[in-house]
């Protein structure tokens, strides 16, 4: 395989927009993934040539290989990052960097080519800069941008495609809970499964998420908003939602979450606020929880508050969690401490405190 050549995204030189007014239309009120920036980012890689022919192209279909991987085996990967505007204007994006190497070990798991960390920052950058105006300014508004790699090589045999593309498309966003921050009812799955040990839970592939769309129609079905997936072995430990990690507040000040045992996807907003937790108070603990453990301890007090964490949503307070029949509510269902993580967050990527981590990246 060839070493790829430096990728360098370049703008078009003539890129044409949506009009001004029909942009502060949507970003008025643009709801979660339904708008789309006037462009998009695009690379391509073969097997024996590597990396190459990237470019922005205004938004649209993809040229796809109908034999392609991705349709019939899901070979494919994504990503999920935000740019924020700050009160002077100036946007920023959060833990690129950290995206882009999740992206790559994503990738080897899918057996996808490794997408290079500095190519993957240059696409984004270059990408939000050129899209600048649609980054929406008000409230818990951003620019959600979503790059992802699949399968595009025509053979329907099996083995890793000979041909993969590379995309990634922006759109504004807001609060991905209509109504803002609202605890939402939980349903616990004892039946499905959405990974297995030795499978793909560690890794932010599409495969995944189609394989927890039925426990969440059975959600739905019991008055709840999302599922809580234990181990697929016993169904004895908490694993994480469909789509956010799983965090638990006790009485004695600790944030709990469970360690990454491979088959939990590694959050960068779960990461953060462990290492935020500090700053208002909280321990940060990472170990295995039993399910058992949450019921008991969401009776006697002993856990006073349940959070679901990541990039869309931020942190979400978990009203009740639904065990078949049982219904057990924590203390704080409102969850003041984990709004209190979640203010300290957003006030980070937002700009309104200092950036004790450097995690936040002006772009220009
Ligand atoms: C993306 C994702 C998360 C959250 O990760 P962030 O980096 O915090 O956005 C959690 N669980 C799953 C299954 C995910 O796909």
């Amino acid at each position: 395989m060839l070493t790829s050549m430096t990728m360098r995204f370049e703008t078009p030189s003539n890129p044409t927009f949506t009009p001004a007014e029909r942009i502060a239309e949507i970003n008025a009120a643009p709801g979660f993934g339904q708008f789309f920036a006037d462009h998009m980012a695009i690379a391509e890689w073969n097997v024996r040539t590597g990396w190459g022919n990237d470019r922005i192209v205004p938004y649209g279909p993809l040229p796809m290989a109908p034999a392609g991987a991705v349709f019939h085996y899901a070979q494919e990967v994504f990503e999920g990052l935000k740019a924020y505007r700050h009160a002077d204007g100036s946007v920023w994006l959060f833990r690129p960097e950290a995206n882009a190497r999740r992206f790559q070990s994503s990738g080897v798991r899918m057996a996808l080519p490794e997408f290079p960390v500095e190519a993957f920052l240059t696409s984004v950058r270059n990408l939000v800069a050129l899209e600048e105006r649609w980054v929406p300014s008000s409230g818990e508004q951003s620019l959600y941008i979503r790059p992802f790699l699949m399968a595009n090589e025509s053979f329907l045999g099996v083995r890793p495609a000979q041909d993969v593309i590379y995309c990634c498309i922006v759109g504004p966003v807001g609060a991905y809970f209509e109504g803002g921050v609202r605890p939402v009812n939980i349903w616990v799955s004892n039946q499905y499964s959405r990974v297995a040990n030795g499978g793909t839970g560690a890794a932010k592939c599409g495969g995944n998420y189609a394989s927890s769309l039925l426990a969440q129609e059975v959600a739905y079905a019991n008055g709840c908003s999302q599922v809580l997936f234990t181990d697929n072995s016993e169904h004895r430990f908490v694993e994480e939602l469909g789509g956010m990690n799983f965090m638990m507040v006790t009485k004695g000040g600790e944030l709990v979450t469970p360690d990454l045992n491979g088959n939990i996807l590694p959050g960068i907003t779960r990461d953060s606020l462990l290492k935020l937790a500090p700053q208002v108070g909280l321990t940060p603990v990472e170990r295995p929880i039993r399910i058992a453990e949450v019921y008991a301890g969401v009776e006697s007090g002993e856990i006073v508050e349940l959070l679901a964490c990541g990039t869309a949503a931020v942190i979400t307070p978990l009203g009740a969690l639904h065990n078949g029949d049982k219904v057990y509510r924590p203390a704080n269902s409102e969850a003041p401490q984990g709004i209190a993580l979640r203010n300290l967050l957003l006030d980070i990527q937002y700009g309104r405190v200092a950036d004790p981590f450097g995690w936040t990246e002006k772009v220009d």
